[in-house]
């Protein structure tokens, strides 16, 4: 192997120190100090690797090596240092300490690249302190929303606020976006945070895709009365309606057997939740998400349908808001076929498979061509301190990665 894997394996173990949480959890939520303390580890890692660092106004964290022609669109590679409240020691550090691997290992080898490269840990990739997240991609993009800065955390700390107490200045934003175009491609690895890899027992995959995810609020109302009187043929109850929708559900997403899509109904709400009311509204979430979108107009129209149908038979009326609507993004086909001949090279079997669950990646879609690298992890467990990749795997991609940066500089 080119990479040096035991000083990887050290730099994983030193970070997964900083908000250690039990045995193998971590917990450290963005623009924290915590955080902070991270940035200051991995920064050190990637000045040993040659590279300038900053952290800029939204609180990203960025690794440059100067290219020998700085005016070409600079190699991205990232990932975040943030993790869930209750997560693991894997999930989006393993994009940022494999990149700065990438790095070290070509600085030590003398390789000075044409173009610019920079690997970032993303601010705000995983979402929870302030309710939306992938907070860093989005803003280097210029595509941040309406009020965001005004989101406040469990605390009431305004986005803004936690801004500035991490030295961060929020009148600055233009001043660190990227403009169309500076961005040639995005790299990021990243653990699979499900089953195929495992089960399949490969290693490494290579991601086709990254799906999309339509987030819907639905509300059902139907009529309020006495459990114990009121005759069942005349009753309009949501809950019964809500029942058959999260079946309807179910259904739909299993209807092709081995599809990646997926659907769930995962919080519902009941009002006014006394035993002996029949309830006079529900309100739950539907999180529909598949790797082809044509696919997923389809079940989307059949869920509307049946929520209608469904709501008729019971007399109920509904509401349905959505939350989120993205399409899903392709890899490009050229970093794909870099990624599997360094595979190929390396004797691996990847095999393909798409990302149900967002990364930084999604944003970075958007502005430039990318690809990424799925390690497995154990049984598919993520976003939980049990979540565990092994060194070796851990390893094995920082090496596909690190083949694929080279072929992206060779091919110019
Ligand atoms: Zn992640």
């Amino acid at each position: 192997m080119k990479i040096n894997a035991s000083r990887l394996q050290q730099h994983f173990e030193a970070m997964s120190l900083i908000g250690k949480i039990g045995e193998t959890g971590t917990c450290r939520p963005t623009m924290t100090t915590l955080e902070k303390e991270a940035f200051t580890l991995a920064g050190g890692w990637m000045k040993e690797a040659g590279m300038s660092v900053r952290i800029d106004d939204f609180g990203n964290l960025i690794g440059r090596l100067e290219g020998r022609n700085p005016a070409l669109p600079v190699l991205m590679m990232g990932s975040h240092l943030d993790s869930q409240p209750y997560g693991g020691r894997f999930d989006g550090v393993a994009g940022v300490l494999c990149a700065i691997e990438v790095m070290t290992t070509m600085t030590e080898n003398g390789i000075q690249p044409e173009r610019s490269i920079e690997v970032i840990s993303f601010a705000d990739e995983e979402g929870w302190r302030f309710n939306k997240g992938l907070f860093g991609s989005r803003g280097i993009l210029g595509k941040l929303e309406e009020g965001e800065l005004n989101r406040t955390d469990k605390d009431g700390i305004t986005r803004r606020q936690a801004l500035l107490d991490f030295g961060c200045d929020p009148t600055r934003f233009t001043e660190s976006e990227y403009k169309p175009g500076s961005i040639h491609c995005f790299l990021e690895l990243h653990i699979e945070q499900g089953p195929v890899l495992d089960m399949a027992a490969k290693p490494i995959g290579v991601v086709t895709g990254i799906s999309g995810p339509i987030w819907w609020t639905v509300r059902l109302k139907g009529m309020a009365g006495h459990t114990g009187s009121v005759p069942m043929p005349i009753r309009k109850d949501p809950m019964v309606g809500a029942a058959e929708i999260i079946m309807a559900v179910n259904e739909i997403a299993n209807q092709v057997p081995g599809a990646p899509t997926v659907g769930s109904v995962a919080t519902i709400q009941v009002f006014p939740a006394s035993r002996n009311i029949i309830p006079e509204s529900c309100t739950f979430t539907i999180d529909l998400r598949d790797i082809d979108l044509e696919r997923r107009n389809r079940y989307e129209k059949q869920l509307l349908d049946r929520i209608d149908a469904i709501c008729k038979k019971h007399s109920l009326t509904y509401e349905i808001s959505e939350d989120t609507r993205s399409d899903p993004r392709y890899c490009a086909d050229w970093i794909k076929d870099l990624i599997r001949t360094e595979c190929k090279n390396l004797n691996l079997d990847a095999p393909e498979l798409m990302s149900g669950p967002f990364h930084d990646a999604l944003a970075l879609s958007y502005a430039c061509d990318y690809g990424m690298i799925f390690v497995r992890c154990k049984d598919g467990i993520s976003h939980n301190p049990l979540e565990y990749s092994s060194y070796e795997d851990l390893a094995l991609g920082t090496e596909v990665l690190y083949g694929t940066v080279q072929g992206v500089l060779k091919r110019g």
